[in-house]
């Protein structure tokens, strides 16, 4: 371990607060450090390991392909890329197309080529503007920055692209838009921001408003999409028929991809958009297997009693510490647990971690919680009661 830390302070830039520790290996919801500790892991690496540490089929399914090609570029026909994107907009409801990335901040920096193309129309004058959320995260990259509501993000790296803006909530948007907005992007449980749903009512009104006005929007599914909620897309959750929809996380079981997909699907021409890596044969053979497991997983039920045995967990846990968490938020394997001081909840982590189980921080004072939505009950008892003891060590 000291090596690997001493490797890293050495050579990695130091953009990440790393937590002391070295994980070797994993199974499902288990982790294992390099000393054989196990831990329950309630973060799958940021709800990316959607279907578990060493999924079987997964692993599978990408060694088989990689035995024969892994990349070959978009100059030519993909034949999992073709598929990932048939499963993924029949999962939907939507009549779509997607394009491949290789990550949320890309998938968004797509969505919003779109959406600019889009306000581009021929003899009026161009509508570029794009309203997001305070307390929003859309990536890292200096336009994705830049729409991301967080103004301690924008320090150091201007002069950004223009045309963002930032509604205080949602109900504030529609205040916003004006002659120049070509789209709203948001997520609809604001997963950085300390895993806030939005009002359902309040985004549907949003959403009759915009069309009325064509204004495309933009839903940012990086971290609630691929059945996080309990169904495919929070949109579906929420009722609304999104213009675009961005993927990420959960969607390559760990292997990176993005997607950003639109019922615009005349908007780009060849030459307009492209990934040198997007879509490859590894990403999108990942994407296709753990498409196939989730959607089995929705179908038979299996899902939803997941995600109720781990809600009722949840709660249970939360009621029995009553002095330190306010309240509980989130849908499906989305939850938080408000606490009440941002020091307590640093300590509840670090605790957490030592009595073997693994949790998150978003926002200033939410303890996050985005388990493997393959976790069994076994692991969801065994994480709570490591998460009990770490309370009781406060
Ligand atoms: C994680 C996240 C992103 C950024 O994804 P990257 O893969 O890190 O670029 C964008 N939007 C949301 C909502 C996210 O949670």
């Amino acid at each position: 371990m000291d090596s690997i830390k001493d490797l890293d302070k050495k050579y990695v830039l130091p953009t990440y607060a790393r937590a002391d520790v070295e994980f070797v290996g994993g199974e499902n919801a288990k982790l294992y450090d390099v000393n054989g500790k196990r831990y329950i892991d309630f973060a799958s690496g940021i709800a990316v390991c959607s279907v578990g540490h060493a999924n079987k089929r997964v692993n599978d399914a990408i060694c088989n392909q990689l035995s024969k090609l892994t990349h070959t570029s978009n100059l030519y026909y993909i034949a999992p890329q073709a598929k990932a994107a048939q499963k993924i907009v029949e999962a939907s409801g939507y009549d779509m197309k997607c394009f491949f990335g290789n990550s949320g901040a890309e998938a968004n920096e797509g969505a919003i080529k779109i959406a600019r193309k889009f306000g581009e129309k021929e003899g009026e004058i161009k509508r570029y503007k794009v309203i997001t959320l305070q307390h929003s995260f859309h990536g890292r990259t200096i336009t994705t920055v830049k729409a991301t509501g967080q103004a301690y993000m924008h320090n150091y790296f201007g002069p950004y692209p223009d045309g963002f803006v930032y509604a205080d909530d949602i109900n504030h948007v529609e205040s916003l838009v004006d002659d120049h907005t070509c789209a709203v992007m948001i997520e609809l449980v604001q997963g950085e921001g300390g895993v806030q749903p939005l009002d359902r009512e309040a985004v549907q009104k949003l959403a009759k408003f915009l069309k009325s006005k064509d204004v495309l929007l933009i839903i940012d599914e990086v971290q609630t999409g691929v059945y996080r909620t309990g169904k495919f897309l929070a949109s579906n959750y929420y009722d609304i028929e999104p213009d675009i929809v961005t993927l990420a996380k959960g969607l390559g079981g760990g292997v990176p991809i993005g997607v950003v997909m639109t019922s615009h699907k005349d908007i780009f021409s060849a030459g307009d958009h492209g990934s040198t890596f997007g879509g490859n044969f590894l990403s999108t053979t990942a994407a296709c297997e753990v498409m196939d497991i989730l959607d089995e997983m929705y179908d038979d039920g299996r899902l939803q009693s997941s995600i109720d045995y781990f809600d009722s967990s949840l709660e249970k846990f939360y009621s029995a510490h009553g002095d330190i968490f306010t309240s509980k938020v989130g849908i499906g394997m989305m939850c938080g647990l408000r606490v009440k001081d941002g020091d307590t909840l640093a300590k509840i982590i670090l605790k957490a971690r030592e009595e073997g189980v693994i949790v998150l921080r978003a926002g200033r004072d939410t303890l996050r919680l985005l388990p493997a939505l393959t976790i069994t009950k076994e692991e969801i008892d065994e994480g709570f009661e490591a998460l009990n003891r770490a309370i009781g060590s406060l």
